[in-house]
């Protein structure tokens, strides 16, 4: 009997136990799943408390609801993973041994590492303390200078600072004080839109809503006795109430185990989510190196893959299935309308429709009343469907259907689409044939590296001739190949 140990009851955590469970029996597969505490949080919900569109008891469930029979669930918080010896260490002294781990801690928001940042009179919203410390803050606030700032790159869910710089200004709106109040979002990003459909697209968002943009803002310190962000270069940005999006880093036991980045982020396979030094360790949701978003979409449709993966693993065979990056997020832009994006690593965000079943096609791009009822759907989709492991009207990888595409573009034809119910990948691996079903993408250049390089230092390794589909403009990218390879800068969401 293998022994599994998922570290992270999460989003991923949490899915990908369901997923194991109802396919392996106890006796085939044993599975362990470690947290430090029995509070699941829908992180998304996070973001309307301040609005006073949600409340506390809409976020947090105990994991105990979502971990099913023969799972076990151990509460503690990790010390280190020893992995020469393949064995977790808790804090309290406990062991567990492992055959595979999966690491799916994700990533936390560290405000004490920006000087400043941990002050009490600093907010933010990503977690709940301060999600609620925030929605006092908003009913106290009488007018002034709002500042929404974002520390650095990357955070999870990248445009969650955007929806609550967006969702802030319906608030005083709604409450007929936004005239007392000026809305300035600051951003170490070069525009508040840095890729040229989105820009294009949203651009004039923050004009026709009064926002103002402090771009190219590397922030030093906070002097909270003077109320301003200073940054690298010297400028000062006054306010009366600032939310200041933190750093967001992975948790200190991944540095201990000497198993992180700088930033205590596992290096990862871009399309496996295996550890690139240890064969027996996969990371699942935010807490790898992917260059897509930290999402929760990302955890749903990299664990697909993973699943896809998981018995040519046990046989000891290459994986052949290959995450493309896909990401899809929901936008709130306030007054009850939202806006959806749909990319993986090869595409950027495209104008169109998403053609989800029965309530679809949802607006890619633009706002809509559809979009915004979605998202606020979407809490009851986590709890009920994704966190328990069962299917939903999305595909795995990305694809193009419905789509305005312009310029190059990756991912799965609508002909690919339309036939894919026929050419299922097969769930098992085959005993005799050890070939891959699809194209394998090259190896990565600098496996080893968190972010892109910049293209001065990136050296090109020569890619292999890959069959390239028919519908990719001559110009176009294979979406399962690594964006590192075939684009100048990989397109990382980052708006
Ligand atoms: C404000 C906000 C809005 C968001 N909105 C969206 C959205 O609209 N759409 C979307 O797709 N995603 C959204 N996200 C992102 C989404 O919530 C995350 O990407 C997703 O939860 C990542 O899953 P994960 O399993 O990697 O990590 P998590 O779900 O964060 O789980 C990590 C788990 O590891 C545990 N852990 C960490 N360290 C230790 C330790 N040392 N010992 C024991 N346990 C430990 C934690 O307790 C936690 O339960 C949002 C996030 C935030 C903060």
């Amino acid at each position: 009997m293998r022994r599994l140990v998922i570290l992270g009851g999460g989003t991923a955590g949490t899915m990908v136990a369901n997923k194991l469970r109802a396919q392996y029996t106890p006796g085939e597969l044993e599975i362990t799943v470690v947290d430090r505490d029995d509070n699941h949080h829908y992180q998304p919900g996070y973001l309307f408390l301040p609005v006073g569109i949600y409340s506390d008891d809409k976020i947090v469930r105990s994991r105990h609801h979502f971990i099913p029979d023969g799972v076990e669930l151990v509460l503690g918080e990790i010390d280190r993973v020893d992995a020469p010896r393949k064995v977790v260490h808790l804090e309290d002294g406990r062991e567990l041994y492992y055959d595979t781990l999966v690491i799916a801690t994700g990533v936390e928001p560290r405000p004490d590492l920006t000087p400043g940042a941990d002050s009490p009179d600093v907010h933010h919203f990503y977690d709940l303390p301060h999600a609620s410390a925030l929605t006092e803050a908003f009913k106290e606030f009488r007018g002034g200078r709002l500042v929404v700032h974002l520390t650095d790159m990357p955070i999870k869910c990248p445009v969650a600072p955007l929806e609550f710089t967006f969702l802030a200004d319906a608030y005083f709106r709604e409450r007929k004080s936004r005239k007392k109040v000026e809305i300035v979002y600051v951003t170490p990003l070069d525009g508040a839109f840095t890729k040229p459909i989105a820009s294009r697209e949203l651009g004039t968002m923050f004009e026709k809503r009064d926002i103002g943009l402090e771009a190219d803002f590397a922030v030093e310190r906070i002097d909270t006795e003077a109320k301003e962000l200073i940054s690298f270069d010297d400028r000062h940005v006054p306010y009366d109430l600032l939310v200041s999006i933190p750093l967001n880093v992975g948790p200190e036991y991944v540095a201990r185990s000497g198993l992180g980045d700088d930033m205590n982020l596992v290096p990862c396979d871009q399309h496996t989510m295996r550890s690139l030094e240890h064969p027996d360790i996969f990371v699942l949701g935010d807490g790898g190196t992917l260059q897509t978003s930290k999402a929760g979409s990302v955890a749903h449709f990299s664990v697909d893959v993973f699943m896809e993966n998981w018995p040519y693993y046990l046989a000891g065979e290459p994986l052949p299935h290959s995450f493309d990056g896909h990401a899809n997020c929901f936008i709130e832009t306030g007054h009850g309308r939202g806006m959806l994006l749909d990319f993986n690593y090869g595409t950027q965000p495209f104008t169109g429709g998403f053609p989800l079943p029965l309530v679809g096609p949802m607006t890619l791009l633009g706002e809509s009343r559809a979009n915004h009822l979605a998202k606020l759907a979407f809490r009851f989709v986590y709890w009920d469907f994704l966190l328990r492991g069962r299917p939903l009207p999305f595909t795995t990888d990305m694809h193009l259907l419905g789509k305005n595409v312009e310029g190059e573009a990756s991912g799965t034809s609508n002909k690919d689409l339309l036939l894919s119910p026929f050419k299922r990948k097969p769930a098992k691996p085959a005993t005799k044939s050890r070939k891959s079903s699809r194209p394998r993408p090259a190896p990565h250049p600098d496996p080893q590296r968190s972010r892109p390089p910049s293209s001065a230092s990136r050296t090109k390794t020569p890619t292999p001739a890959q069959p390239v589909p028919d519908y990719v403009a001559a110009k176009g990218v294979d979406s399962t190949a690594d964006a590192a390879d075939i684009l100048p800068d990989p397109i990382i969401p980052k708006f």
